[in-house]
């Protein structure tokens, strides 16, 4: 097993660093992930990543890629990842749908979506969750009609968080309700313009004043042309895609800027005449986000590993999403505690140490144990899938 890079891959990571050191400031970072929305410079950052070759290697030739090896993506999203935390600027598509496309889409489909998504142009939101089916996706009711040359939409998706300012809905809706069959049979998955007429996108803002959104289809038509597969195969193609999206998303790169920070901080500030950086409880507090960092990237190389030699996944993405997520929690509390009082103050305060960065991370912690899966049913997948005991 050797999680090890070759002399061409660190090249690209040398060039796309020196690249980042230029062109990457903490407001593109910024616009990435706060309010769960990619801003102006963002978007125009994510052009300038492709103009300068580092989006799309791994992608197929014919879709205007580089028929590289997938390892070129995750060296991006790490590097990306250890500036602020960001992510590739236009990141649903590129991280998510467009692998299904590859996948699971026309011809016609791959040529019209592929090569805008690795040029940087256009961005998804992912239309799964509705008010009575999170955990429990199967039991979605938004229904798809098929009217022959298209289908009817109605119904309405919550937490749907880029659609604000995505370009495209990858949704899924329910094209068959057959009380004899799974109810994760019916359901299908299409691309729809998301400014098209008869969709209603409402804020719903978080408590790290970040928007996600509520949807509403009032008869939306769809062209047939958009079903991404085969109808009622949508639900397949989720759980088909949902390991390599936990290897592109859960990233512990995206934590290490926490630890640089609060490095930083106890470097410069002193408690009672004396350096924060020499105390041992701040100091094993520090270390012990770095073991466990160390630990999570092992975790996350593996699972990589597996995926990279196409080896079979069963629980290893899970372990790595929960462990990551909750890392999160457990390293901003930690940073919090050595903040002290300060620490809770948002960025508007002059008092407030390192930016406020803390303070939004320590809100926004909470968010990755339940997106994309809450821990719980993370912990239910490694059980039953992973270690073969059985449904509850
Ligand atoms: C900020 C944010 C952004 C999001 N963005 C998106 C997005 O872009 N697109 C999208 O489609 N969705 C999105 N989601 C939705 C997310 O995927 C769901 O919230 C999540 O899957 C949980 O579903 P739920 O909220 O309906 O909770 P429920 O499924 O109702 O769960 C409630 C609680 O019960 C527990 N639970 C449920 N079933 C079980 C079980 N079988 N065993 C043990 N415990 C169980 C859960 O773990 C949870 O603690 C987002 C959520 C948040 C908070």
């Amino acid at each position: 097993m050797n999680f090890g890079y070759t002399e061409e891959e660190e090249k690209y990571r040398k060039r796309l660093n020196e690249f980042l050191d230029e062109h990457m400031t903490e407001e593109i970072a910024r616009q990435n992930w706060e309010d769960l929305g990619v801003g102006p410079e963002a978007r125009e950052f994510s052009k300038k990543l492709y103009e300068n070759g580092f989006l799309g290697l791994p992608w197929p030739k014919e879709y205007g890629g580089g028929g590289l090896s997938p390892t070129y993506d995750f060296i991006l999203i790490d590097e990306l990842g250890k500036r602020w935390g960001a992510h590739v600027p236009l990141d649903v598509g590129y991280t998510m749908t467009g692998h299904t496309i590859l996948r699971r889409g026309s011809e016609e489909m791959k040529k019209e979506f592929i090569p805008r998504i690795i040029r940087g142009e256009i961005e998804f939101g992912l239309g799964y969750t509705e008010p009575n089916a999170g955990s429990d996706l199967g039991a979605m009711m938004m229904k798809a009609e098929d009217m022959g040359d298209y289908f009817l939409i109605n119904g309405q998706k919550t937490f749907n968080t880029e659609s604000h300012y995505a370009d495209y809905h990858w949704l899924a809706a329910r094209t068959e309700l057959d009380p004899s069959k799974p109810k994760y049979k019916g359901i299908s998955l299409f691309i729809v313009d998301q400014r098209a007429e008869g969709i209603d996108i409402r804020p719903m803002i978080t408590m790290s004043d970040e928007r996600t959104n509520e949807v509403y289809y009032d008869d939306v038509k769809v062209p047939k042309s958009r079903l991404v597969g085969e109808k009622n195969k949508g639900f397949y193609y989720i759980m088909e895609a949902i390991d390599s999206e936990r290897n592109h998303v859960f990233v512990p790169a995206r934590l290490w800027p926490i630890v640089d920070e609060m490095i930083t901080y106890v470097k410069e500030t002193s408690f009672q005449g004396k350096p924060l950086a020499a105390d041992p409880d701040v100091q094993a507090k520090i270390a012990q986000m770095a073991i466990e960092l160390e630990v999570a990237q092992m975790l996350a190389d593996n699972a990589r590993w597996l995926e990279l030699n196409e080896l079979p996944m069963t629980m290893e993405p899970e372990i790595t999403k929960v462990m990551i997520s909750e890392l999160e929690q457990r390293m901003v509390d930690d940073a919090m505690q050595i903040l002290g009082l300060y620490g809770q103050l948002d960025e508007k305060s002059k008092w407030t140490p390192l930016r406020g960065r803390i303070e939004w991370f320590y809100l926004h912690s909470f968010m990755p144990t339940i997106g994309a899966g809450t821990s719980e049913i993370g912990r239910n997948v490694i059980a039953q899938r992973g270690l073969g005991l059985p449904r509850g």
